[in-house]
């Protein structure tokens, strides 16, 4: 496998671009690995990809059933942040951030991190009170976030609706620098090249269909190319986490929701930040395209469909105008939706469960594509140690048994809500 550098850049120009190797391999797989994975979206290529390098676990194999990044991973709307404010979410989501800032000399590969900042509006004084909170316990974790009022934010964003008529009157804003995007599939595809660079094999087209059980233990998966025997099982499958944990037994407290991602026509460039709106759950992005990346709130009913439904694009398209009325007559060029895996307090689960052999990341919700590099960071760490790291110790299975929920958003088990 070659290794990208300006050299190597210049070397196949020249060559006319025909002699790239292949960027990951098409394995058969095999009848044995030491661990499985199932899912290869970022979260799961990630754990494998930390698997073999942190743990020299490198007999691995990621099952996909569909094609690699083929999910939520390249259907989000890319934003990256670590402004998490309860225990358990506050260092996890930074030692992500801290892994996507090195993530392309890492990988090898350019994920396109863009740190452009990222404004959470206010549109109260109470609001503008619990940023100043969340600023308080992010900078007492020594994590930078500024708080700014009214005439900082105009000066800074000023195509936002100031006007006594404006439907959200915005008070301030709390801000993170180095908050952002990144290339949603480039992350895919940097750590598929480089699990398989450490021999992980990647196989695509082969769906997990149930589990091969020994002595009551899981000792591997049934798929559809055969059965395959493993020492440990992962899973990483979003918005099918329920129905997989299902197959082995589990009723989890997890929902699947969908939900979607609108793009505009492209613009010059307006919005070189990313802003969320507080009065509903609306952001805004602007790809390198200049199109206007959307983003909202879920669908409001459970499915296991990747398409969404027009209310919910008229809900979002409202919030949009409310806060940037002069976009009103962009046209939206492009929708689409990913299945979600709801938790019912908002946050992740990374752990063994209590099947012997089985181990779950999932519960993304709306936040999972910045945690991927720490998700498979910690993942590994969980499979390879079978015990938590102290940064996903919190993000137990058994938590909504003892009522010891990660409530980010205070707002119960509301799936639409966190
Ligand atoms: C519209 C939208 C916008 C979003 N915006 C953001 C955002 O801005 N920021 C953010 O942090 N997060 C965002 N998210 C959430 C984020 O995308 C997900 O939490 C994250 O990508 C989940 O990654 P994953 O690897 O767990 O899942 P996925 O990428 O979904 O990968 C799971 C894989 O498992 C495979 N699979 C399922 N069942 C089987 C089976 N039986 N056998 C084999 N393979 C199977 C699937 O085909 C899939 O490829 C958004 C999500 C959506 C849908």
């Amino acid at each position: 496998m070659s290794h990208y550098s300006a050299f190597s850049v210049f070397k196949n120009a020249i060559s006319g671009n025909r002699h790239w190797s292949r960027v990951w391999r098409d394995p058969e797989p095999k009848p044995h690995y030491d661990v499985v994975i199932i899912g290869a979206g970022g979260h799961g290529l990630a754990t494998a990809y930390y698997l073999a390098r942190e743990h020299g676990i490198r007999n691995v194999a990621v099952i996909e059933k569909g094609w690699l990044g083929g999910g939520n991973t390249g259907r989000n709307t890319t934003i990256v942040r670590s402004n998490y404010m309860m225990p358990g979410n506050t260092m996890f989501y930074e030692r992500s951030m801290k892994l996507w800032e090195n993530l392309s000399q890492d990988l090898n590969y350019n994920v396109m991190i863009s740190q452009r900042g990222q404004y959470n509006l206010c549109h109260s004084p109470s609001q503008m009170d619990a940023a100043r909170r969340r600023g308080n316990v992010l900078s007492g974790n020594g994590i930078e976030a500024e708080l700014f009022d009214r005439s900082e934010v105009k000066r800074r964003l000023p195509y936002l609706d100031y006007t006594p008529q404006a439907r959200f009157p915005i008070h301030g804003a709390i801000f993170q620098s180095r908050a952002g995007t990144a290339r949603h599939d480039a992350v895919a595809w940097g750590y598929a090249r480089a699990a398989d660079q450490q021999g992980v094999d990647i196989i695509q087209q082969c769906e997990v269909t149930g589990y091969i059980w020994d002595k009551g233990k899981i000792a591997g998966v049934e798929t559809t190319r055969g059965a395959i025997r493993a020492g440990k099982v992962g899973m990483a499958v979003a918005g099918h986490t329920g129905h997989l944990a299902g197959m082995a037994g589990l009723r989890l407290p997890i929902e699947t929701h969908v939900l979607q991602a609108y793009v505009t026509e492209p613009l010059k460039p307006l919005v070189d930040t990313v802003i969320s709106f507080g009065a509903a759950h609306f952001y805004v992005s602007q790809s390198d395209k200049g199109g206007l990346v959307l983003g909202g709130d879920l669908d409001g009913y459970n499915s296991y469909a990747q398409r969404g439904g027009l209310p919910m694009v008229e809900h979002t398209l409202a919030s949009a105008k409310a806060l940037m009325p002069s976009i009103s007559r962009l046209k939206l060029l492009r929708h689409w939706a990913g299945v979600m895996d709801m938790s019912m307090d908002g946050s992740p689960i990374i752990a063994k469960t209590p099947v012997d052999g089985l181990y779950l990341n999932g519960g993304w919700c709306y936040g999972g594509f910045k945690a991927t590099p720490a998700s498979g960071w910690c993942f590994a760490w969980t499979i390879a140690k079978d015990q938590p790291h102290e940064d996903n110790a919190e993000f137990t299975l058994n938590r909504f048994e003892r009522g010891y929920q990660i409530d980010e958003k205070g707002v119960g088990p509301h799936p639409n809500a966190h």
